[in-house]
């Protein structure tokens, strides 16, 4: 692509984009081949990353040579062929660990650049990629999981995210945005895909014209978490399913063109969306795509935070789909074979992901579901999880992410299990953890988000500590949470959230959740 406009647009450019206009994220790609044949140690430190591009992290401490790999899954939704070549790439080369995104997406440890094109070969044989899982490029996109099976949809929105991630996927016309770019397509009542807090969503929505009510979308720009988070807005526009590709192409090319490049931390699309509002983002978007209907009636009616738990109904009468808990999103390779070779025997064979790190087996006739349910599996992966570690998200953390200032998984997971002893409660209460203020286990929008810090005591010195974050939703428009006065040892996070909760416990009425208290 022409690079004039990111110049003309952007006096001062900041020293990743001056990286990026030299060399397109992209074209690592064609230098992988070759750095696989002569190892890490070939790979000149200035490139490492730009692996992003090809959705590779290198994993915490980046001198070891051990990447992190993120796989594309649009709308979160996978076929049999490619459950099973996942699961394989976790047990051959990622030391068994198979993680599920907030993002729908999935996510492999442990990789030698030795091993990335035999993933990068399996990958394309069933149809997979992790092109632009990661770097400053169209992220996956989240949809609703439950698309095409859902009797909460609108209408099946499958072809569309498959036409928009197809158009995305790989092209280098959109390959050097100023930011990541995260967006969001799905017609589901509930909210699934967490709408507000995406840079773009097509939202559920129908408009009467020409005296008939027609279904489609609104458009909702501008949202985002990280340190300073923002709610999406809507703007004054009905959008036709057929035009869903255009107008996500023109967004993204005022992205482009316009985006903020100066300071990186100011370049994501939230920015230039607060600073030029909703009216004059419409008519810009306008000018590239030709007239658009205005705004017609929202249909999404309340917010699942992608919550799927039990058995339940599909639209297709005799099938039901199965809500299941991951604990914290963290499988082990085995377990995802074992769930592959369930969901072929009694379902399609699919297995879909959500962003609350769970998953959906769908499509299971009614007569075959207590059978279904009688596999062991489900003794761990549960479809009634207890409350509390059935709402637990986790990022990755200190682990694997050489952002993250504290351990998060597997803290989480022994909180959210201490908590399930000690605390009982009529409605969940969700929790998220993160290890830093990036916020990819989307800390801002939990009932008490936990946020990892370093903090220096007399007794102790340097210790991991927590920032306690209550009253975040989607609901109602949606509101982040707030910050609680002072910082938590991390040893003490279980007993002062515990304290917490009982004081709501008894302070609250039968049945009002941590939202409505
Ligand atoms: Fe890493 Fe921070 Fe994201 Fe957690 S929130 S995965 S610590 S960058």
């Amino acid at each position: 692509m022409g690079y004039e406009k990111i110049w003309k647009n952007n006096e001062k450019l900041n020293k990743t984009e001056l990286v990026k206009l030299e060399k397109d994220g992209l074209e690592i790609f064609k230098d992988i081949p070759n750095y696989a044949e002569k190892g890490f140690e070939s790979i000149p430190k200035d490139q490492w990353d730009l692996f992003k591009w090809a959705g590779c992290y290198l994993q915490r401490p980046k001198e070891d040579g051990y990447f992190m790999m993120r796989v594309n899954i649009p709308s979160g939704i996978l076929n049999n062929d490619q459950v099973v070549t996942l699961a394989n790439i976790a047990k051959d080369y990622g030391r068994d660990v198979y993680d599920i995104t907030t993002r729908q997406a999935i996510q492999f440890h442990w990789l030698r650049i030795e091993e990335i094109p035999d993933i990068f070969n399996r990958l394309e044989a069933v149809g997979l990629s992790s092109a632009g899982a990661c770097g400053d490029i169209t992220r996956t996109i989240v949809g609703n999981p439950l698309a095409g099976i859902d009797p909460h949809e609108l209408f099946d929105t499958t072809e569309i995210v498959k036409e928009v991630y197809e158009f995305f996927q790989h092209n280098e016309d959109f390959s050097n945005l100023p930011r990541k770019y995260k967006m969001s397509i799905s017609t589901n009542k509930q909210n699934a895909s967490n709408a507000e807090i995406n840079c773009i969503s097509f939202t559920p929505a129908t408009k009467v014209i020409a005296g008939e009510r027609v279904a489609g979308f609104h458009l909702k720009l501008g949202g985002g978490l990280s340190a300073k988070p923002y709610l999406a807005q809507t703007l004054d526009l009905f959008i036709l399913p057929e035009q869903v590709k255009d107008v996500a192409i023109a967004v993204t090319t005022i992205f482009r063109d316009y985006g903020y490049r100066e300071k990186r931390h100011l370049a994501r699309l939230k920015f230039l969306v607060a600073d030029w509002g909703p009216e004059k983002f419409k008519e810009k978007i306008i000018e590239m795509t030709g007239p658009l209907e205005a705004k017609g009636t929202d249909e999404d009616d309340t917010w699942n935070a992608g919550y799927f738990y039990g058995v339940n109904p599909q639209k297709q009468e005799g099938l039901n789909y199965v809500g299941l808990n991951v604990p914290v999103g963290r499988l082990n390779s085995n377990e995802v074979l074992e769930l592959a070779r369930i969901s072929k025997k009694y379902g399609n064979g699919e297995i879909r992901n959500c962003n609350s790190q769970n998953l959906i087996i769908p499509n299971i006739p009614d007569h075959l579901v207590d059978e279904l349910l009688s596999e062991k599996i489900f003794e761990r992966i549960t479809v009634h999880p207890k409350p509390f570690i059935g709402y637990s998200v986790s990022c990755t953390g200190i682990e694997y992410c050489n952002l993250a200032l504290v351990e998060t998984k597997e803290r989480m997971r022994r909180i959210a299990e201490f908590l399930d002893e000690e605390v009982s409660l009529d409605v969940p209460v969700r929790i998220h953890m993160v290890g830093c203020p990036n916020s990819c286990g989307q800390r801002a929008i939990a009932d008490i988000g936990l946020q990892g810090i370093k903090m220096k005591t007399k007794e102790k010195g340097m210790i991991e500590a927590f920032e306690i974050y209550v009253g975040g939703t989607l609901l109602d428009g949606g509101k982040f949470n707030e910050k609680l006065k002072g910082k938590i040892d991390g040893e003490d996070l279980p007993g002062v959230l515990k304290q917490l909760l009982i004081y709501y416990k008894n302070t609250k009425q039968e049945k009002e959740t941590f939202y409505d208290f």
